[in-house]
């Protein structure tokens, strides 16, 4: 259970959030996070999903992570939870939002996955980014605007962490010197691509079966980037069905050489690993840049 200064803040962000009185009830922990605590709430009105974390470490990890799921939301492409209430009690800040009660897949589950992120994948802006800096996991994630991806790609994405992670000293010199000539070789590797919505943190633990059978994601690091990046975070740990990867490219087809990207999108998520879990990542980060 979660202490009572807390309890009474949630009951008043919720009620007026809703226009109704609430009442917790209780708070169970869920599991499945890499990085908050997690509690399904229970109160007069039903369930609430609960995020908690230490608002001194991450000051405004959730207010971003509340705009990530109302920008997915907007796009009406996938089920997004709807983002409630965000704020801090004591040292903690919190994240309120519906729950997503548990289902059992329709015959058509991923298909329906992959048009929905395919729908998504559609929704456009001119630059490559995001209006304010965000996070993956923990880590901040840099979203200066940029018309063209493999510059987006090197500035916002691969080299802030190589010099974090070298920074450090989780790698070496060498790795920071291979990953600079695999940036340089980007421009050859990306034909031109128009920037997409993406999920920007879509590996399995990311989505549940809600209770219309569909795919309801959540836990974004959203901007607009390059579609193959979702794409290759799906297949990182685990992958999605093939069904899902068929049928997403009989809708929305990739520009010819994306098997060849895969590693290379897959690289940004392998280094956030790196820094944050370390072991065997930094392996397959060097697995990759080997080809280049
Ligand atoms: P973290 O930010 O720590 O990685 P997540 O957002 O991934 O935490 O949530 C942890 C787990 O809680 C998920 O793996 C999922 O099982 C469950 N979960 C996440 N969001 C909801 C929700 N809105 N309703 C119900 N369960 C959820």
């Amino acid at each position: 259970m979660i202490d009572e200064s807390l309890q009474i803040k949630l009951g008043g962000a919720l009620s007026e959030k809703l226009q109704v009185k609430i009442h917790i009830n209780d708070a169970k922990s869920v599991s499945g996070g890499d990085i908050n605590e997690t509690f399904r709430i229970a109160t007069n009105e039903g369930y609430f999903f609960l995020k908690l974390n230490n608002t001194a470490q991450y000051p405004d990890l959730f207010q971003q992570e509340f705009s990530g799921l109302q920008e997915l939301r907007a796009a009406y492409a996938l089920s997004v939870p709807k983002p409630l209430a965000t704020g801090t009690v004591a040292d903690k800040s919190y994240l309120l939002m519906e729950f997503i009660q548990k289902g059992v897949a329709v015959s058509d589950f991923w298909e329906n996955f992959a048009a929905g992120l395919a729908r998504q994948h559609l929704i456009t802006q001119p630059h490559f980014g995001y209006p304010v800096p965000n996070y993956i996991g923990t880590l901040k994630q840099y979203n200066t605007p940029y018309s063209n991806w493999p510059v987006f790609y090197a500035f916002n994405r691969l080299m802030p962490l190589t010099r974090l992670a070298y920074d450090k000293k989780i790698i070496e010199q060498q790795t920071v010197k291979q990953m600079e000539r695999l940036c340089r070789q980007l421009p050859r590797l990306f034909p031109a691509e128009q920037p997409a919505l993406l999920h920007g943190d879509l590996w399995s633990g990311n989505f549940m079966i809600g209770n219309d059978g569909r795919a309801c994601i959540y836990d974004p690091a959203v901007y607009y980037g390059h579609r193959e990046m979702d794409l290759a975070m799906t297949r990182l740990f685990g992958g999605f069905d093939t069904r899902f990867y068929y049928a997403y490219q009989s809708i929305y087809p990739l520009v010819p050489g994306w098997q060849e990207r895969i590693g290379i999108c897959q690289l940004y998520p392998l280094l956030v690993h790196t820094i944050l879990f370390g072991g065997n990542y930094y392996s397959s980060v060097r697995e990759v840049l080997a080809a280049y």
